[in-house]
């Protein structure tokens, strides 16, 4: 039996010192005769109808860094909020959700995927439509093999992170979400549907509205590539390219953004990581470990204020179409 991870014990420990923090659980994952729950917390206003931001992580169980980050980002707002009367203020105009540990038998087990071998960014009920990268893009030969995309519809913890954001968009005026992974590439990387097609999405305006208020903002914190994850590689099975794409959704605005931590960036310091399988995903010294900790802090604070001051959703026609086209021309008219 694997033990529980620890960032469940710490998220377990933050809900049980700190009142303010509403926490329930989404699922419960059954692996070798144990219970893992899928908890989400959430902080701030509980009103119908304010701007919602859902911070989200260890959708992959071996890139247990974006569980971390967020788990800072969490235990700094609880201890700031004995204090810090902006965030005080910041909390009764949004409300602030964390799934931070969204498959925690593969972060108790180190893989990637589920306890049945269901890779969770490629069970949605959604195909691509333009051609996918073979395996990468999702496959349904084996669980043995991986980027698995299940034969049994949606796993549990697919299917709660899909009804949990339905609720949330049902039940706000705006909800932004930061899934948090590592392990590509050398860059930071944002990206926003579609994985699973190569046309724009409906919000592409407001992502570029996001991108320009956040670089002319904090110029100095833009180390993130912003595109459409299609430009990138394509699959099947995107939770977020489904949420966007359902019917049901409404005009609420909705904007999925997965933050990708450069990770090889580490193994190109730290060479010895290529002989560690969970290093490849996760930065090993602590002084990079404590900079990664740190390095996005600006951006998640950014997401929330940005939610908060409704910017995203009091965009006017106008504005709507001269952001579509700005975004059109960066990304998908080279
Ligand atoms: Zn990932």
């Amino acid at each position: 039996m694997s033990p529980s991870p620890f960032e469940l014990d710490t998220l377990i420990h933050l809900i049980a010192s700190h009142p303010q923090l509403r926490a329930k659980t989404l699922t419960e994952v059954e692996s070798d005769g144990k219970l893992y729950p899928v908890i989400c917390a959430e902080l701030g206003s509980e009103q119908a109808n304010i701007p919602c931001i859902v911070f989200i992580g260890g959708v992959h169980g071996v890139e247990r860094i974006g569980t971390q980050v967020q788990l800072a980002l969490l235990s700094s707002l609880l201890t700031r909020l004995a204090w810090d009367s902006q965030l005080q203020a910041l909390l009764n105009r949004v409300r602030v959700c964390f799934i931070p540990i969204l498959n925690p038998v593969g972060l108790a087990k180190g893989t990637r995927c589920n306890g049945n071998g269901v890779d969770l960014m490629r069970n949605a009920p959604i195909k691509a439509v333009d051609g996918v990268t073979f395996l990468v893009g999702g496959q349904t030969i084996s669980a043995k093999l991986p980027w698995y995309r299940g034969k049994a519809g949606m796993e549990r913890e697919t299917a709660a992170l899909v009804s949990y954001m339905r609720d949330a968009i049902n039940n706000s005026s705006s909800v932004i979400a930061l899934d948090a992974h590592s392990g590509f590439g050398l860059s930071d990387h944002v990206w926003f549907p579609f994985a699973h097609q190569q046309t724009p999405m409906a919000d592409l305006g407001r992502v570029y509205h996001l991108k320009q208020l956040f670089e002319s903002s904090f110029p100095h914190h833009n180390h993130y590539r912003f595109s459409p994850q299609s430009l990138i590689y394509r699959t099947h099975g995107d939770i977020w390219d489904y949420l966007v794409t359902d019917t049901a959704k409404g005009d609420v605005p909705f904007i999925p953004l997965t933050l990708e931590m450069g990770s090889w960036a580490w193994v190109k310091k730290n060479p010895r990581q290529l002989f560690n399988f969970a290093g490849l995903f996760n930065p090993q010294k602590p002084h990079r470990y404590h900079r990664t900790l740190r390095k996005h802090t600006v951006f998640m604070h950014f997401l929330m204020d940005l939610a908060a001051s409704r910017s995203i959703e009091r965009l006017n026609p106008q504005q709507m179409t001269q952001f579509d086209r700005l975004a059109r021309q960066l990304w998908y008219e080279q």
